[in-house]
């Protein structure tokens, strides 16, 4: 009679149901290998407890039907040479997780397929032959001289799989990468131990070790995963790029931003705005056969998939679009979705994933201004963005090295005909010596973090020229203030010190804010405005009239001028349309007790005509550009000297 140790089988069985117990526990959503794992568990739980029941059989022989052996036995067998080739099928899946060529997966699973024929062909002539297993005439079970033929499939399997590896080894990714550089020896010195002690029942183990090492991997990719939308987060975005440029394989990355959701989620609750974004990512992973979804910030998805052409790449990108013009179902109701989208193609340039990221990034932010909203990344967009690093740079060099300065362009009293106030206008040069509009480098400086910076350089020396000079020779100037200038915690604390430092009144110097400012947080806007208003300081509405005029916000807020904006008085006084507005609106806000200041006069007939309106105040080039300081400060005293000697002719006369 032989006798079998079993323990180890029945060990492995333990660990096999505990791993099985927690793979159905955490079901591991959203991974798409996960039904062969659960196969590979079952075949494995399956195949150790034929094992088991076999081995009693085979002791009690003498009481079973020789048949009954003959197929248990030969069951087993094919079931643990399954397992393997299961297991084998589910580590190349893996290996090929980030490449899109198919041909060498095809060849390896038809060789997979091949080979399990031809054991299966093996252990049909065996029930006749013997050549693996027999019982004899005592009922006693025998082993056949190819009885480790099934291992050296195994051993085949483990060849062609590190074949596999060593062939793509740049577009593995490092838990696969581990994987491979553990199983392998593993499993050979756990089958040479298997091979030696054939009456240690020890195939269980091998098989445990197997789903254990995948298992481990299996947890390395949740934690990629993003934990919302269980789509992958954004560092995997950048792996799985990394990956594919290793392989200088051909893709394209679409990247959609959605806007607007804080009101999803205030009107319909927090979980509901979150299961929407669940459903986006959802519909994102299923679009594309080979595709893979990633949610790369809060508001963010990337779709990463093969790319096999500009037709079929621009079609991608319309189903998108036009799902995105299509209302999404939220509980009772359906919402539509703001959206913006860019793409970009790789076919083997010279990038890395953080150049990508900065190319999707940067195409959203045309994507954005751009009436459809969508747009695709190439040569104009890239030599924009070329543009814009270098002003960022120079900015950084700028504050590095003190090289911003303020101009002031005078304001026209139209009472007094005097320029007593002016509006600071910061200044900034390319390497060129060329000057940067503010109106580019502004928004960029918010982006970079550089608006700290640049608004202190603008208020030091707006608070010293205040400080040096008095209100009969200057009475205010202005400075604008950005939405993050605005919002800071510090811009309370800094004003009162700068106004203390300099020793100014607070009310010389204006604050400039635009509507944009305006429609963000009201409350928090109402606060900020009603404290600084308390200590003194005033407020002007800057560029009203250009796209975002809200006259509510005019009238609950405490602004003591209007800037009218350059866009509404070009065509005045001739365009009847503008004519009729701009007097209109003139009326209005005098109403209203604000003081109405006209942008961008720049000839004769618009002032004498904003004059004869009743405007307060005039700034333009027709009266004066923007101007150095030092220029500034001359031409207030010229126009000192100008009235003092008008006054001593009136005198003469
Ligand atoms: P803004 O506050 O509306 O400033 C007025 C802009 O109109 C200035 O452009 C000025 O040069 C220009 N301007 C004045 N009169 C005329 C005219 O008759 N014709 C024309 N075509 N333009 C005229 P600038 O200096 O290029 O500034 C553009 C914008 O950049 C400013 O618009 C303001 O929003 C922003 N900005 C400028 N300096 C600062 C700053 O220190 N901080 C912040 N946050 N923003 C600033
Ligand atoms: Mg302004
Ligand atoms: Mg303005």
């Amino acid at each position: 009679m032989n006798k079998w140790f079993l323990s180890a089988e029945l060990f492995s069985l333990i660990i096999i149901l505990i791993l099985m117990l927690n793979f159905y526990e955490r079901r591991w959503r959203g991974f798409p290998q996960r039904k062969i794992y659960h196969l590979c568990l079952l075949t494995s739980a399956g195949s150790i407890l034929l094992n088991i029941f076999c081995v009693n059989m085979i002791n009690y022989a003498w009481n079973v039907p020789l048949w009954v052996n003959l197929l248990c036995n030969s069951a087993y067998f094919l079931l643990i040479v399954a397992v393997s080739t299961i297991i084998a099928y589910y580590l190349m899946r893996l290996l090929f997780e980030h490449i899109y060529q198919k041909k060498q997966q095809k060849i390896f699973t038809g060789v997979l397929v091949f080979l399990y024929l031809l054991y299966s062909g093996l252990i049909l002539y065996n029930l006749r032959s013997g050549i693996i297993f027999y019982f004899n005439s005592e009922r006693l079970y025998c082993r056949g001289p190819l009885v480790n033929f099934g291992y050296g499939i195994m051993g085949i399997q483990l060849v062609m799989l590190i074949c596999l590896y060593l062939r793509n080894r740049k577009s593995i990714s490092i838990p696969m990468r581990r994987v491979m550089r553990i199983l392998p020896p593993i499993i050979l010195l756990l089958t040479a131990y298997q091979i030696l002690y054939p009456d240690v029942l020890f195939n269980g183990g091998i098989i445990v070790a197997a789903n254990i090492i995948l298992l481990v991997n299996f947890q390395s990719r949740r934690v990629e995963q993003d934990t919302l939308t269980a789509s992958g987060s954004r560092k995997s975005f950048h792996q799985e790029l990394e990956l594919r440029l290793g392989g200088h394989q051909h893709f394209q990355v679409i990247i959609i931003a959605i806007h607007k959701f804080g009101s999803i989620n205030y009107r319909y609750g927090n979980e509901n705005g979150d299961h929407l974004l669940y459903e986006i990512a959802m519909w994102l992973e299923k679009l594309h056969y080979s595709g893979r979804s990633f949610r790369v910030s809060n508001l963010e998805f990337t779709l990463l998939v093969p790319y096999t052409g500009i037709v079929s790449s621009r079609k991608l990108l319309d189903i998108i679009y036009e799902r995105f013009l299509q209302p999404w179902e939220l509980e009772d109701t359906s919402v539509m979705l703001d959206a913006s989208f860019a793409d970009l193609v790789c076919t083997d340039q010279e990038w890395n994933s953080t150049d990508i990221m900065e190319f999707l990034k940067f195409s959203l932010s045309l994507a954005k201004e751009r009436p459809d909203h969508m747009i695709r990344f190439d040569e104009s967009v890239y030599r924009k963005m070329e543009q814009r690093n270098q002003i960022i740079k120079q900015m950084q060099q700028c504050v590095r090295e003190n090289r911003f300065q303020v101009w002031y362009q005078p304001i026209y009293h139209c009472g007094s005909g005097k320029f007593s106030t002016a509006e600071a206008l910061i200044r900034m040069k390319d390497l060129k010596g060329n000057p940067v509009s503010p109106s580019v480098f502004i928004p960029l400086a918010e982006q970079h973090g550089l608006i700290a910076e640049v608004s202190s350089i603008v208020l030091q020396n707006v608070g010293r020229l205040l400080g040096e000079t008095d209100s009969s020779q200057l009475s205010a100037v202005s400075v604008n203030l950005s939405m993050q200038q605005f919002m800071s915690p510090d811009l309370i604390k800094d004003l009162q010190s700068l106004s203390s430092q300099y020793h100014f009144e607070p009310g010389r110097l204006k604050l400039e804010l635009t509507e944009r400012v305006l429609t963000e947080d009201i409350p928090r806007m109402h606060q900020i405005m009603g404290q600084l208003h308390q200590m003194g300081f005033q407020f002007a509405l800057d560029d009203f009239g250009t796209g975002y005029s809200n006259l509510s916000a005019v009238l609950d807020c405490s602004f003591s001028s209007i800037k009218l904006d350059r866009s509404l008085i070009q065509g005045y006084p001739e365009n009847k349309r503008s004519a009729f507005l701009v007097n209109a609106m003139m009326n209005l806000f005098h109403h209203m007790e604000c003081q109405v200041v006209a942008e961008g006069v720049e000839n004769e007939s618009q002032a004498q005509a904003l004059i004869s309106q009743g405007v307060d105040w005039i700034q333009g080039f027709y009266y004066a550009s923007p101007m150095p300081e030092a220029e500034f400060l001359q031409f207030l005293k010229g126009q000192k000297q100008a009235i003092s000697d008008t006054k001593e002719e009136r005198r003469c006369d």
